[in-house]
């Protein structure tokens, strides 16, 4: 191959320019990037290895990261023996930009520019292109294991373009040559690498050897001191999650937290134990602190890393985990799983089914505290991850108890910023209210307004609002809670008043009936496409008239969300209440009176239809129609000019 020369992608020269000339605060953090990427290609070798005996016997068991020093030449080696790339690899893994944390970091300048805050981005972890803050020239070279065929060297000043070309390279790996910029000869320095080593990057469960020189004075009085180089571990390499809690500082977990999730951010809550007994397992696991954009791509949401007996298995499995847990990052080290374990053996495999079932329950127990002691952090913690885990509702019947613990919801009473749980709901209930009411919609501010709520307001009782689409779903399980049904204020019929006044009631009602029996008869035959029943509403207060589900039925916010899905919508049909109280029920007896076929009485009939439809945020059948009646109304009630 002829050296070719490639124009980084923009957003890559961007993120380039960004990283050369306005961080100039923590620029030791390249050292950490560099080196977390060296480990993740020692993990992925080490993991390929216990089934290709390519890489098993090519001599490199010797797993490390080599740093290397050349003060005459300035330049700072990192080398690793992993898994190195193919020049596709590299194409795609340098010359552009796949992971979230560099797009997030290039999103986050947008909102806040660079300029007046540098130590805003010493924050983050830009990966590899971090180096070009202490070089101006960064040179790598690599080798893919497994796959025969010439290294790659890979070669660039960060300015626009890089170039790529074959060359040897015995032994598998990567190997990065920094030439260092003037003034950065600090990254020379033993001392100094040594430092940033083991603050950044100790737990790192390979070696990082360098070459190190010691001077002992001479054996013989009056003889030359002695010269010995020697190779030095600079880490202690103990797993992070194999030390005890007490060991472990927030900065050493935090340091961690970062290497496995590539976030940038200090993750909330830190769960870190040992299970012993049936099955034996380490967990260091964390929840974040923020969402990360991609939490509803499934399929980028790499989980849990999954070790066996200290060798890494794999990011990627889906048992060890539910879906409705999958923000949470961390490590699970497993004494019982053999280590020859592949991907495909993994599922459906008792011993993880046993660890996946106490890694849930714990996380759940530290939510569960989490929730009770410091309820600020929980909402803050659910305002980014409550749609997701809300999820579990309806996905895991075994911990349904717990989760209903730790759903939050809005309700018509709540603050903004201040949804509440179910617990906290049935609390508030009043006296003699035997059901935990709700109702569905699109947004809070819409629902809220609803004349399905009036009856509610009058009696001041507290509706919970259920504004996610997920809700939807979730309700079908959580049907009850503490013994109390869940019920829909816009199904069924409604009776909040109970034994008051009931004989009074019932007579009024009997009465109304009667009185608005030939027009509710008339308005049934008219609007029989539409509506299942006309009937009288206890509900409402101040508004003409709303649909309603009856008891099996689907509500007007599932209905929209099937169709949005593009799901056959079962043809059900509502009911129109109609409120006895309110004086347009007069002037349609009046009109019916006068003629029972006529062509008014029916456009009202259909103009209280649309806007029950409106009122409850369903689209009309015929907009233009509606808005002519309407139009013909205002000419006919204005007074004439
Ligand atoms: P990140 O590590 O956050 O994904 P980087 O820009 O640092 O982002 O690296 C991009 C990708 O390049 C890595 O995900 C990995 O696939 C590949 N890569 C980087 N360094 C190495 C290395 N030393 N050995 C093998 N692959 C590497």
């Amino acid at each position: 191959m002829a050296k070719k020369t490639r124009k980084f992608k923009t957003e890559v020269q961007q993120l380039l320019d960004l990283v050369i000339h306005s961080l100039y605060s923590k620029k030791e953090i390249f050292l950490r990037e560099l080196v977390s990427n060296a480990s993740d290609a020692l993990d992925r070798a080490k993991y390929e290895a216990l089934t290709d005996k390519a890489i098993q016997g090519d001599g490199e068991e010797d797993w490390r990261i080599e740093l290397e020093v050349d003060k005459a030449g300035r330049t700072l080696v990192i080398r690793d023996n992993g898994i190195g790339m193919t020049q596709a690899e590299l194409e795609q893994n340098i010359g552009m930009i796949a992971n979230s944390g560099t797009r997030k970091f290039l999103e986050a300048l947008k909102a806040e520019p660079s300029g007046d805050r540098p130590e805003f981005i010493g924050q983050f972890g830009v990966g590899f292109y971090s180096s070009f803050m202490v070089a101006d020239q960064v040179e790598l070279v690599t080798r893919r294991a497994g796959v025969e065929g010439p290294a790659i060297r890979w070669r660039s000043k960060g300015e626009g373009s890089y170039t790529l070309e074959e060359t040897e390279k015995a032994g598998r790996g990567t190997e990065i040559v920094l030439h260092l910029k003037e003034g950065e000869d600090e990254f020379l320095e033993e001392w100094t690498l040594k430092r940033i080593i083991k603050e950044y990057s100790d737990y790192i469960r390979y070696p990082i050897v360098m070459e190190v020189t010691r001077t002992k004075p001479a054996e013989e009085e009056g003889g030359e001191p002695v010269r010995t180089t020697e190779l030095e571990t600079l880490n202690s390499m103990k797993a992070i999650w194999r030390r005890a809690r007490e060991e472990v500082s927030q900065e050493e977990y935090a340091e961690f937290y970062r290497h496995v999730s590539h976030d940038h951010v200090d993750p909330m809550r830190v769960i870190h134990y040992a299970a012993e007994g049936a099955t034996e397992f380490r967990a260091l696991l964390f929840i974040p602190s923020q969402a990360p954009f991609n939490l509803f791509l499934r399929d980028e949401n790499k989980g849990i890393h999954l070790y066996v007996k200290n060798v890494f298995i794999t990011d990627d499995c889906k048992d060890l985990i539910p879906e409705y847990l999958r923000f949470v990052r961390g490590v699970v080290d497993s004494s019982d799983l053999p280590l020859n374990v592949s991907r495909e053996m993994l599922q459906d495999d008792a011993i993880l089914r046993r660890i996946s079932k106490s890694v849930v329950s714990r996380i759940l127990k530290e939510l569960a505290d989490l929730k009770e002691k410091d309820p600020e952090s929980y909402r803050a913690f659910y305002q980014e991850f409550g749609v997701v885990l809300k999820e579990g509702l309806y996905m895991d019947f075994q911990n349904a108890d717990k989760l209903k613990e730790l759903v939050l919801f809005h309700s018509t009473a709540t603050e903004p910023g201040q949804p509440m749980g179910l617990r906290d709901y049935v609390d508030r209930m009043k006296e003699g209210q035997e059901s935990i009411y709700y109702i569905a919609g699109d947004d809070l501010e819409g629902v809220r307004q609803s004349p399905h709520l009036e009856a509610f307001r009058r009696k001041e009782i507290e509706v919970l609002c259920f504004t996610d689409p997920i809700d939807e779903w979730v309700l079908q399980r959580l049907t009850e809670y503490d013994g109390k049904p869940l019920q829909a204020v816009d199904r069924g019929e409604l009776d909040l008043d109970g034994e008051d006044d009931k004989e009074v009631r019932d007579a009024e009602r009997k009465q109304a009936e009667q009185d608005y029996h030939d027009l509710l008869q008339s308005m049934r035959e008219r609007l029989k496409e539409e509506v299942k029943d006309v009937r009288l509403s206890a509900r409402l207060t101040d508004s003409a008239c709303c649909l309603v589900a009856d008891e099996a039925g689907m509500n007007a916010h599932m209905e929209r969300i099937m169709k949005a899905m593009n799901q056959p919508v079962p043809s059900s049909k509502r009911i129109l209440e109609l409120n006895p109280s309110h004086p347009i029920l007069e002037r349609l007896k009046a009109l019916h009176q006068a003629d029972p076929n006529g062509e008014r009485l029916g456009e009202y009939i259909e103009l209280l239809y649309d806007q029950a439809l409106l009122t409850e945020g369903s689209a009309l059948k015929n907009p233009l129609q509606f808005a002519q009646r309407v139009s013909r109304l205002m000419v006919d009630a204005a007074p004439g000019v």
